[in-house]
């Protein structure tokens, strides 16, 4: 089977989410179930090679589609200033190029693989301009949504620019309360439609989670699927981290308190190794819980565990919680920047991972805590609600702490409930074992692709 993957960003060459990450992954996870799969992506300011295409994972080719006016910039989708305000030209210009490229690579893919808005306007041009292309006969397309909050929006009186028909700009297509909605197009044309789990998948087709969009995901529900991201082992597992104080496994977990100690003394923390370290690793977004964090911090930090902070956004969250790491110095560290190195470090140091959000369309954050032996406490939503369980200590069922509600009682009593496991040291110290011999690999999620991808192509 031939696979084109098409997306805006890929690791290692250009990165701004979790996208950049799946993107850098589920294609070489595909190829190593045999089948023949190409990506594609604009040629960014970071990708460094004078070349036209590059490799990943040693065997699948990039394809980057070049055009030094729209994408030698300093970012992707804009800078501090706010979104280019060329986006639409920039990626209708992608998406035209991406078909352009293909066919004269003679690579016809089987399934065109397309993620998030950036990609949305290709199964638009295929369905309609390319229509008696013989050469995309039977070509079918799935659109992957990564974040339902991000749908390429755009003034109406731009539609002109994307030279497609003008009756295509209409309610059932790219209309939307009076904007062009790119996504919308994208999920109308799609031969199918997935998202990054399963719960997620449930979640778009109601008001509080569709931005809107709700009633065309419904209205596509039997073509709608659920597949939860992988974690790539071979940057995230402590066996092998270059990062953190020591290296540990489900094997060596005693050396999992080596990095806590490096940590605490790194952080001017108190060194205490029986005191419990919950970890929170976020953007700073509203999507993210913040709010019913900092209605309990105080409440956390008079306990007696130690706190830390790594992350960046929004700017009063920045203000409440560097406040806080002036009253409690002895236990709470506040690391209000993006910092690769200290994630991983805060990872293997600590006991208990927050996660509260909002909505959470997969999020990696419960996969890579799970593989560092740090327990999760989560909000029951998108993928946390398909990745974590309630951990029963009678039962030693399930594997972290969990609620329902948007509600920081809610949080504060699921951190207390881990609170209450971690001071039985056995059950605690066996159930960081267990969750650190699970497989949230892309092995698995690129078994599912492959057979959405085999219905697609049957149907
Ligand atoms: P999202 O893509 O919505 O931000 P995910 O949970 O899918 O959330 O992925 C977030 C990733 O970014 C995780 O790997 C997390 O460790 C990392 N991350 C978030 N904030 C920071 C930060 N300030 N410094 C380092 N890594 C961060």
């Amino acid at each position: 089977m031939k696979v084109l993957f098409a997306s805006s960003e890929v690791v290692p060459f250009a990165k701004t989410g979790g996208l950049a990450d799946v993107s850098g992954s589920l294609p070489i996870a595909l190829e190593d179930l045999g089948m023949d799969v190409r990506v594609v992506m604009p040629k960014y300011a970071s990708v460094r090679t004078a070349s036209s295409e590059a490799s990943i994972g040693g065997s699948v080719k990039v394809y980057f589609v070049e055009n030094d006016h729209y994408f030698k910039r300093p970012g992707l989708y804009g800078e501090k200033e706010g979104d280019y305000i060329d986006n639409l030209d920039r990626f209708g210009f992608f998406c035209r190029e991406t078909i352009e490229r293909i066919k004269k690579e003679d690579f016809k893919p089987d399934i065109i693989h397309c993620n998030d808005w950036q990609t949305a306007l290709i199964p638009v041009y295929l369905k309609t301009r390319y229509a008696h292309d013989p050469f995309f006969r039977g070509v079918k397309i799935l659109y992957t949504i990564h974040n339902m909050a991000y749908q390429g929006v755009f003034p109406a009186d731009e539609y002109s620019k994307i030279g497609l028909r003008k009756d295509l700009f209409d309610v059932d297509c790219f209309e939307f309360y009076g904007k062009l909605n790119l996504m919308k197009a994208g999920l109308v044309y799609a031969d199918a439609i997935s998202t990054v789990s399963p719960s997620y998948a449930k979640e778009i087709m109601t008001k509080e989670f569709g931005c809107g969009l709700e009633g065309v995901v419904s209205s596509r529900r039997r073509d709608l699927f659920g597949i939860l991201n992988g974690l790539d082992y071979g940057s995230w597992d402590p066996a092998t981290d270059t990062n953190i104080f020591k290296n540990y496994s489900a094997r060596t977990v005693d050396d999992k308190y080596e990095n806590k100690r490096g940590l605490q003394k790194e952080l001017g923390l108190k060194l205490d190794s029986k005191a419990p370290v919950i970890g929170i690793i976020s953007r700073l977004a509203y999507q993210k819980g913040f709010d019913l964090l900092a209605a309990i911090i105080n409440e956390v930090l008079s306990m007696d565990v130690q706190f830390v902070l790594l992350g960046t956004g929004e700017s009063k969250y920045h203000a409440q919680f560097e406040k806080l790491a002036g009253r409690y110095p002895r236990n709470a560290s506040m690391n209000l920047r993006f910092d690769a190195k200290l994630a991983q470090k805060i990872y293997a140091a600590c006991d208990i991972f927050l996660i509260p959000s909002r909505y959470e369309p997969c999020g990696l954050g419960q996969m890579i805590s799970f593989k560092y032996g740090a327990i999760p406490v989560v909000r029951l939503t998108g993928g946390l609600k398909d990745s974590v369980r309630e951990f029963d200590a009678q039962t030693a069922i399930g594997d972290g702490f969990t609620f329902p509600g948007v509600s920081s009682g809610e949080l504060m009593k699921a951190i207390k409930r881990a609170l209450a496991v971690y001071k039985k040291e056995d059950v605690w110290r066996s159930l960081v074992t267990k969750v650190m011999e699970y497989d949230f690999s892309w092995k698995r999620s690129a078994k599912d692709y492959r057979a959405l991808y085999e219905r697609i192509l049957s149907a």
